[in-house]
């Protein structure tokens, strides 16, 4: 497949579209994210507490990537959950977490963050030991001060799905033909037109494309939405 342009993704806090990169270089100065910060710790209540500025991708090429803020005190647990939630799960896998990737030792999913990561350091996340996903997990930053949500986890921006063209017409394709990519070592890629009248069945019939960096793996068909 030709190699596609950078994949985009929108600010949560201010709406500015931009790349990977463009986010990690734009959120940390965000003057809306600003705002919602110190709204955040002007706040009673909840402590203060250290939060990491996490840019999580797929370690395959990087086209599916999520900016996160997580609290130092939730565990490896709560990103397995939500990495699960809105990428990943298919049938209840298992999944590490180590340094290094495969040969690296496996960090028990109960470590909080602030125990297990500091500023630079990159994290491997392996779901699935069979057909397996990776995901790396760098922490770019760190704020010290209160939350913005009451969950561990805030999506701070996603990558917007890549858009892929149907085989047949060139319009979007939102679904794919598992008999075409792995009977036939086609692309299958089909508009909602073309998926209708297509023949295959064989590989569990035809399948809806996905925001995931999963999809085609295990049978997995999303619904790659954030937990919260
Ligand atoms: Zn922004
Ligand atoms: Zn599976
Ligand atoms: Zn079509
Ligand atoms: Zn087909």
């Amino acid at each position: 497949m030709a190699r596609r342009k950078q994949t985009r993704g929108t600010c949560v806090f201010c709406g500015k579209e931009m790349t990977r990169g463009g986010l990690a270089r734009h959120l940390p100065s965000c003057q809306a994210r600003r705002d919602a910060v110190e709204q955040a710790n002007q706040k009673g209540g909840k402590e203060q507490t250290t939060i990491y500025h996490l840019q999580v991708r797929d370690a395959w090429d990087g086209d599916y990537w999520l900016h996160v803020e997580m609290n130092g005190t939730a565990a490896l647990e709560d990103l397995d959950r939500y990495l699960r939630a809105i990428w990943l799960e298919c049938c209840g896998h298992l999944s590490q977490f180590s340094f290094g990737g495969w040969s690296g030792n496996e960090i028990p999913m109960g470590r909080r963050i602030e125990q297990v990561l500091r500023v630079g350091d990159e994290l491997t996340h392996i779901y699935d030991f069979g057909t397996s996903s990776e995901t790396l997990i760098r922490a770019v930053g760190v704020r010290s001060g209160k939350p913005l949500t009451g969950h561990p986890i805030k999506l701070m921006a996603r990558n917007n799905a890549p858009e892929f063209t149907c085989v047949e017409c060139g319009q979007r394709a939102t679904w794919w033909c598992p008999e075409c990519v792995y009977g036939l070592g086609e692309s299958g890629l089909l508009c909602d037109e073309h998926a209708k009248e297509h023949p295959h069945d064989d590989y569990g019939g035809i399948m809806p494309v996905v925001n995931s960096p999963r999809m085609g793996m295990c049978g997995y068909v999303g619904p790659a939405d954030p937990p919260y």
